[in-house]
């Protein structure tokens, strides 16, 4: 993994700028460079050998081959990455790793990045300071796997099955750590585990360095045959590009929900499965009060900003098998399977609490607060059956909620809707009903 991907649109934007980063982030860089600057003069190492400097230079040049083969996947994956993408370039420094001295497979990580960055300044977003913070994680990363492949008995000729292993872990581990630190002091609000990527990440992450392993047994028999490895690598890359391209099409683009087409879809297989087991399904339609007040006062990037914090607090108090989806400018829905009226109204009230509760910091640093919004509640089946229904009859409560003065919580009733508690959290008469 290195620290150049791009956030996602489903994030709030991290700062673009290292003057304009939060405390902390230049404080860890400026460690981490100091520490890679240092390492490769403060520990003892021995000399290349005659073997070890071509074995570099067909690292070096096969890096160079792989990255020229995949430079617009890369390009792609780079300008759609939301977490710290996974980098394959990892095979080369872990191969180095294991047959050079740290200190030459360091000097091999600055020129692979180096490279990179000339095929790759051009993506939109893409940052300097990040590539240096790149090149920084990967050399303290090779010194503390080298560390430990030397304690698990690293020797001169090929490395052992120890050795390997205990250098994969630690390259991984420490890689991962130094990315989670950088992310979270980047985005102090993302939960700490996040930035450590998804399982399919990670399973590349991995795959990488099982071809690293590969490559660096190969120079003690036979390292002109390291270049094999090229093909795999380029086809890992598409298919992570492919994977993510997917993922991406059933996103909106703005704030990291789903599209509306991706949460019909969901929500049609649902409450097909509600209607054949006889189950419960709740959905909310939800409106930001007055947004376009929003927009006229602070801007409509500002806007957007409140947008995304929006969908991330719905999607917050939402379960896991929950789907969130963007259905307009700022109207979002939420499939709840399983969840009956008083359940899925227990859920709007939350949602509603916690968008009340919200303080948005714009990117110019600007704050947002005093969000409102109105909320139609409407559950499978007593709204009837199909997609459309259901949908329909929520829209019907949060135009009732909106009559009703906005900034609550309404729930449709056989196409009758019915303010069920008041912006001050009193609960409004139920009408009577069952709920
Ligand atoms: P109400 O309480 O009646 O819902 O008032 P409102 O102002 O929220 O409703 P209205 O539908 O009149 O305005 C919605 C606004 O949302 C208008 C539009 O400019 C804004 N909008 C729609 N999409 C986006 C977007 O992607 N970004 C931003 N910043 N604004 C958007
Ligand atoms: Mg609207
Ligand atoms: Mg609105």
């Amino acid at each position: 993994m290195d620290q150049q991907g791009e956030p996602g649109a489903a994030h709030p934007a991290r700062p673009d700028r290292l003057r304009t980063a939060p405390p902390g982030v230049l404080p860890h860089y400026l460690v981490l460079e100091a520490t890679a600057v240092v390492l490769p003069f403060a520990v003892p190492s021995t000399a290349p050998t005659a073997r070890e400097w071509p074995f570099c230079a067909i690292l070096l040049g096969t890096a160079v081959v792989q990255t020229e083969l995949s430079a617009k996947a890369e390009r792609m994956q780079r300008f759609l990455a939301g977490n710290p993408h996974v980098s394959v370039s990892s095979v080369w420094f872990f191969a180095a790793t294991l047959s050079t001295p740290p200190a030459l497979a360091s000097v091999l990580t600055v020129l692979i990045h180096g490279h990179l960055w000339l095929r790759m300044a051009s993506v939109p977003g893409a940052r300097l300071y990040r590539l240096t913070c790149s090149v920084a994680t990967c050399v303290v990363t090779i010194f503390a796997a080298r560390g430990a492949a030397d304690l698990a008995g690293l020797g001169t000729g090929a490395p052992g099955e120890a050795a390997t292993v205990a250098a994969g872990l630690t390259f991984f581990l420490v890689n991962t750590l130094l990315v989670m630190i950088g992310c979270k002091l980047h985005e102090p609000a993302r939960p700490l585990l996040s930035p450590a990527g998804s399982v399919p990440e990670n399973v590349l992450d991995a795959a990488t360095l099982c071809l690293g392993a590969a490559a660096a047994v190969l120079p003690a028999a036979r390292p002109w045959l390291v270049p094999l490895l090229v093909l795999p690598l380029v086809l890992l890359r598409r298919g992570e590009l492919g994977r993510r391209l997917e993922l991406q099409a059933g996103r909106d683009p703005k704030t990291g929900v789903l599209t509306i087409a991706e949460w019909r879809a969901r929500a049609e297989a649902e409450l097909g499965r509600a209607a054949r087991i006889g189950g419960d399904c709740g959905i909310l339609m939800l409106d930001l009060d007055h947004f376009k007040r929003v927009n006229d006062t602070h801007g409509h990037l500002a806007g957007d900003d409140v947008l995304r914090a929006v969908a991330g607090a719905v999607q917050g108090e939402a379960r896991i098998y929950d789907s969130v989806g963007r259905c307009g400018g700022e109207e979002f829905v939420v499939l709840l399977p399983g969840l009956g009226r008083v359940h899925s109204v227990a859920v709007a009230e939350r949602i509603r609490d916690t968008v009340a509760g919200l303080t948005v910091v714009a990117a110019d640093g600007t704050k947002i607060a005093g969000l409102s919004v109105s909320i139609g509640v409407a559950v499978h089946p007593a709204a009837d059956r199909g997609v459309d229904e259901v949908l329909g009859a929520a829209d019907k409560a949060v135009y009732e909620a909106k009559n009703s003065g906005r900034d609550r919580v309404c729930v449709s009733r056989g196409g009758i809707a019915r303010t069920v508690r008041h912006p001050s959290g009193s609960r409004a008469s139920p009408d009577g009903a069952a709920w």
